[in-house]
């Protein structure tokens, strides 16, 4: 692997902007499949980052450093490290600028920049975070604290939120609010204190059929109160006050104040600016990067793909989208350099394992047409101790060894190891 620091120009045959999930997946399935490849990935952090572990790790459930490993370490052999920052794309000149000056051309370029989380949208939010009961787990730097105030709570109201825009993982917001539950109702005295609310900016609690039935029953075993169309806005985080836009059929909007103990905010997410502002954005609409929903090829860029949370694909954005989305977008690629007809598609494939208690999770996978499908020939609805099993220990090692290695080409890719799974889940006779 060379590493690069900025200056000058260059050209690559394939250019991958983040060196994220998305874009060293797409790095090492390219590589396996066409070794010698000019691959340079353009990534400016030194730390690549396993955000499915977050919860689990503010949890106790995962060591800290198993969410992350210095970016050398994943950067495929054979490919290049740039490290700088994307700041402009000039797609119709085949460039991409970055923040040290270079311009980079390139024959193919893949987007895989993520998603950018606007914390400054809820007013009074970026000087709150961290003080008066307000935390998030949706940022690294405030895992510790997260769970360090959902440990220490003393009982009154708890808040959870669940934001308007689309968001990664969306199951999360819901995730931590049932393991900080567990842990009011084990603590003498908290639960029977505790009034635990779920604020949703959506109309149901999650949005797929068979999985919201679930976990409505979810929270209604646990006592949780769930306010739909309730968007945050504001916090008053002296006076500990939350303030939500209600959006309820038939009515105008209206603004509603609770008073909380504790917050738990998940913030509006966007397309990073740079994206939104370039010729490759879907004006607008998120600024997400205009990508046809079957072949992750740009609809007016021929030579420009994208994956993962930055792109359009119109299906919950998940670390397990991208493994389904990988191997499609390499085999387009490949085919486009060779100016074959692009012939792989793919079919909406994403998951959410739901944690519903420190014993179970539903691993809620489906495609675009919000389909239940499981990988693992068990009722993928149901609250599961072997499908926690899977999360907490399968996962993360799955996601360093296997994933990141361009070692897992199908999406299902567990199906393999479904009677061991099956076992698992007749011998404790789960529900
Ligand atoms: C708390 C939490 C829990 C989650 N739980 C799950 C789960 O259980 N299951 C699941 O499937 N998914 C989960 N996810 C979602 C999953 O982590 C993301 O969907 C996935 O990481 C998206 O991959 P990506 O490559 O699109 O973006 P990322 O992995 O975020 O990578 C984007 C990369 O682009 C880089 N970048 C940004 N700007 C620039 C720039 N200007 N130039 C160059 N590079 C740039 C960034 O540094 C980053 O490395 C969770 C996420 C969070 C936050």
């Amino acid at each position: 692997m060379a590493h690069l620091k900025g200056g000058g120009q260059r050209h690559h045959k394939v250019l991958i902007v983040g060196g994220g999930s998305g874009g060293i997946t797409v790095a090492s399935q390219l590589l396996r499949a066409s070794p010698g490849l000019d691959v340079a990935i353009l990534e400016p952090a030194a730390v690549h980052e396993y955000q499915s572990g977050w919860i689990l790790a503010g949890a106790g459930l995962l060591p800290y450093e198993a969410t992350h490993r210095p970016e050398s370490a994943v950067i495929p052999a054979g490919a290049v490290w740039i490290q700088d920052r994307a700041t402009a794309f000039e797609p119709e000149a085949q460039r991409v600028i970055t923040e040290a000056g270079e311009t980079l051309s390139y024959d193919v370029l893949v987007v895989a920049m993520g998603l950018q989380l606007n914390w400054s949208a809820i007013k009074g939010l970026p000087e709150g975070l961290g003080h008066h009961g307000i935390v998030s787990n949706y940022s690294y730097a405030h895992i510790a604290a997260t769970w360090e105030t959902i440990r220490g709570f003393q009982g009154g109201t708890a808040l959870f939120t669940h934001p308007a825009t689309p968001i990664k993982c969306g199951g999360a917001p819901q995730k931590v609010m049932y393991l900080a539950d567990d842990i009011f109702q084990a603590t003498s005295g908290v639960g029977v204190n505790t009034r635990v609310i779920f604020c949703s900016a959506l109309a149901q609690l999650y949005p797929v059929k068979a999985y919201n039935a679930t976990v409505e029953r979810v929270a209604a075993r646990r006592g949780i109160e769930v306010l739909l169309r309730h968007n945050l806005i504001e916090v008053r985080p002296e006076e500990q006050v939350a303030v939500f836009e209600v959006r309820q059929e038939g009515r105008d909007p209206f603004r509603e104040e609770i008073s909380f103990d504790l917050l738990h905010v998940v913030p509006p997410m966007a397309a990073p600016d740079v994206v939104a502002q370039s010729p490759l954005a879907i004006k607008g609409q998120g600024g997400w990067v205009d990508v046809d929903r079957l072949t992750c090829q740009h609809k007016r860029f021929a030579d420009v793909f994208a994956l993962g949370d930055v792109s359009s694909l119109p299906t919950a954005k998940s670390l397990a989208a991208i493994r389904g989305q990988a191997p499609v977008l390499v085999a387009n690629l490949l085919a486009q350099l060779d100016g074959r007809p692009l012939e792989a598609h793919y079919d909406g494939y994403t998951a959410c394992p739901l944690i519903t208690s420190f014993h179970s999770v539903v691993m809620a996978e489906f495609d675009y047409n919000l389909q239940p499908v499981s990988s693992f020939l068990v009722d993928p609805t149901q609250e599961r101790w072997s499908m926690w099993l899977v999360e907490t220990r399968v996962f993360p090692w799955v996601y360093w060894h296997r994933v990141l290695m361009g070692r897992l080409h199908e999406s299902r890719f567990l199906k393999p190891f479904a009677p061991l799974v099956r076992w698992f889940g007749l011998a404790l006779k789960e529900s």
